[in-house]
């Protein structure tokens, strides 16, 4: 719970602790919006995220803003994601799904986009030189907070099972990025380069949400999605919040080969949605634009 409560406003919250759960139970359940929450993804764009129970999957979900129609998507599995535009910042908009309304305030601003889990870094959209607002550090794992209690746990019960998970690397600041790119163009030149290292401000590492996670061979490997820590990872990570963020076949999305391995931490709301629906990509789970490259 504490993990999800990121995701999650009080009033969404009170609805979770309270009716819904007796609701859930019933034989008929009513429609009811359980969660409802905007969280921006980049400095144009925000995602509204709704949970609903009692509400069928290609059931209509709209977001209002001062009587306009400012997002449209459909619920799946009881779950919706709405991109709205940024420029609504600190509007109270108003979702509806099933003839049942909630408001949630907007913020769009650069706190609470560097604060927020779903926050996007890729190949056209950069970090800049931004850094998280919090980060924890355990043993050589460095990631903001909701992100490593979520990985401990997770190593926990792999090693229960029998499967060590290793961090291989996690936060990287926008000052070590620059200086580990500048150093692979002097060696590889920039185009070999830009082939395995992310320019600085576009790394993912930079948020302090992502994790390269190693087993006990195939390190940052495509073969690591063979070993023990790698099936371990592509079945159950989805569980403590991380999505596999660059998945087999998206290079053309995410500008990455499959990483196996680069584990992005997202909370186990919006993992779930995209398990549910067979791993998305963040760009088209948020209809953004794709990012095979960079614009120069
Ligand atoms: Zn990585």
């Amino acid at each position: 719970m504490k993990t999800l409560a990121v995701l999650v406003t009080a009033a969404a919250l009170t609805t979770l602790a309270g009716p819904a759960q007796a609701a859930s139970a019933a034989p008929r359940k009513p429609a009811r919006i359980v969660l409802a929450t905007a969280l921006p993804v980049t400095s144009a764009c925000v995602v509204v995220g709704v949970g609903t129970t009692g509400v069928a999957t290609g059931s209509r979900v709209t977001v209002i803003d001062d009587g306009r129609v400012i997002g449209r998507s459909r619920v799946t599995a009881g779950k919706a994601i709405v991109p709205i535009s940024s420029k609504v910042q600190g509007s109270r908009v108003t979702v509806v799904v099933a003839g049942q309304r909630r408001i949630i305030t907007v913020r769009t601003d650069a706190a609470a986009l560097a604060a927020s889990p779903w926050l996007v870094v890729n190949k056209k959209v950069s970090a800049g030189s931004s850094t998280p607002p919090r980060l924890t550090t355990s043993g050589n794992l460095r990631l903001q907070p909701s992100a490593a209690g979520a990985y401990e746990k997770m190593a926990k019960t792999a090693a229960r099972q029998g499967t060590s998970l290793w961090v291989a690397s996690s936060y990287r600041s926008a000052a070590r990025q620059k200086s580990l790119y500048t150093a692979y163009v002097a060696r590889d030149g920039r185009k070999a380069a830009d082939t395995y290292s992310a320019r600085p401000g576009h790394s993912e590492h930079q948020t302090g949400l992502a994790v390269d996670v190693a087993g006990s061979s195939c390190t940052l490997s495509g073969c690591f999605a063979d070993t023990a820590a790698g099936r371990f990872v592509k079945s159950d990570a989805y569980r403590y919040g991380f999505v596999v963020r660059y998945p087999k076949g998206a290079d053309a999305t995410t500008g990455y080969r499959y990483e196996p391995w680069h584990l992005r931490y997202v909370g186990p709301w919006l993992a779930g949605y995209l398990h549910s629906v067979g791993s998305l990509t963040l760009e088209r789970a948020f209809a953004l634009p794709a990012a095979p490259d960079y614009a120069n």
